[in-house]
């Protein structure tokens, strides 16, 4: 059976290697929210286990607060980290007064009576059992914003700590006997579920760090900052997956390259704020008029492209024609009533075996033809030349 001493030396060592990595991970990156906090609660509560697992050896009667406080302290690093990743909204104003006063608890109780060491396992391990079953029940809630496996994964594992270490300690307050020497089965229970929730949630937090950075990266990457539309890298990307899967299911597919008219003006007339404010309602106009399947990306300034897949010419045209009336009907209130918007725009239907530049070459000339023929309408691309 695993002792109490030997158990807390080995938690010790844990999250103070869980804290070093950490540390040095911080301090060459750029750290998520909520992970300076948890590499603090990883020092402070690893360091306190091993106060623990040194106490009654060193026999000094203040250490038993210095302890008590280490626990506390640790908890609410813990509850600050998760607060801060989930971007709880003025969890501030409730958990330093709850902390303040868990403090001053804690100060008063140790000194007078809870001097026992097995008293103070049993009053922090309550704490504990608290505070990882509200986690849990966070992490696994219905109304988390789209939760990942791996936060699920971290609640479950906070849940059983959580109910093993209440049972335990519940259950030995009620006898009055926390012998903190020997384990009992129920106590393993706790042990066991401590160290796996030390492994799970050192790993899982930095982990849900990770993956938030990465989605960041993602949209950074595939996002136009201005509009939110796919960027031009994005577009291409997921135009061509669209036309090799239109291919391959033999369904038609279309493209529209679109250009704002006269743009120049409406910056040079009314500023850059004024055009810009102009991209996103077209952005929000275009997106609005499309099926779930079509691809909308700003290909550069203020010329957009759109893939229809399974769309053919005539859809296609009809499509051009709503986005083109949609334009029209957009009002840009930095400009009132003085500046009407119109977009010209060349259509085309990819053919089989076209490449996708082709076939934005194409309709960009259709799109430069329609400029020509005066703006603010559609023009057909003309068909791919064969060569005999
Ligand atoms: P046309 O009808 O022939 O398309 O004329 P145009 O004025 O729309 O086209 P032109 O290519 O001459 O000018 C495009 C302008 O778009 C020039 C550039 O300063 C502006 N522009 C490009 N990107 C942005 C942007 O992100 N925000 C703003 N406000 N303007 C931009
Ligand atoms: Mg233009
Ligand atoms: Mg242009």
């Amino acid at each position: 059976m695993i002792d109490i001493h030997t158990y807390m030396l080995a938690l010790g060592i844990g999250n103070i290697s869980f804290a070093v990595l950490m540390v040095a991970f911080i301090r060459d990156t750029e750290p998520s929210p909520g992970l300076r906090f948890w590499t603090c609660a990883r020092l402070v509560t690893g360091a306190t286990q091993l106060l623990a697992f040194a106490r009654p050896q060193l026999g000094l009667p203040v250490l038993a607060l210095v302890e008590a406080l280490g626990w506390f302290i640790g908890w609410a690093l813990e509850v600050a980290a998760f607060c801060t990743f989930f971007e709880v909204r003025n969890w501030k104003r409730y958990a330093i007064p709850i902390a303040g006063l868990a403090l001053v608890a804690a100060a008063c109780i140790v000194p007078l009576e809870m001097t026992s060491y097995g008293e103070l396992v049993g009053l922090v391990a309550c704490v504990f059992a608290l505070s990882t079953i509200s986690t849990a029940f966070v992490l696994l809630s219905p109304r988390l914003k789209n939760p990942t496996l791996l936060q699920r994964i971290i609640g479950v594992n906070n849940g059983v700590f959580g109910a093993a270490i209440a049972s335990w300690a519940v259950g030995a307050f009620l006898r009055g006997e926390l012998n903190m020497t020997e384990a009992d089965g129920h106590q393993m229970a706790g042990y066991i579920s401590g160290y796996m929730l030390m492994i799970v949630n050192g790993f899982g937090f930095l982990l849900m760090s990770k993956q938030r950075n990465d989605a960041v990266l993602k949209r950074l990457a595939t996002l136009d900052d201005l509009t939110g539309l796919l960027n031009r890298r994005a577009f291409l990307a997921r135009a061509n997956e669209a036309r090799l899967l239109a291919l391959r299911l033999r369904k038609p597919i279309t493209l529209l390259m679109i250009d704002i008219d006269h743009f120049k003006r409406l910056n040079d007339r009314f500023g850059h704020a004024s055009g810009d404010e102009a991209l996103v309602l077209f952005a929000r106009a275009a997106g609005g008029s499309l099926r779930e399947h079509d691809i909308l990306g700003r290909m550069g300034g203020e010329e957009f492209a759109l893939a229809m897949p399974g769309t053919d010419l005539e859809g296609a045209l009809q499509a051009a024609e709503r986005l083109r009336q949609a334009t029209m009907a957009i009002c840009l209130p930095s400009c009132g009533n003085s500046y009407e918007m119109t977009v010209s725009i060349g259509v085309v239907v990819i053919e089989a075996n076209e490449e996708l530049p082709a076939a934005l070459a194409r309709a960009d000339r259709a799109l430069y033809q329609a400029k020509r023929n005066g703006r603010n309408r559609v023009e057909l691309g003309e068909a791919v030349r064969r060569v005999a």
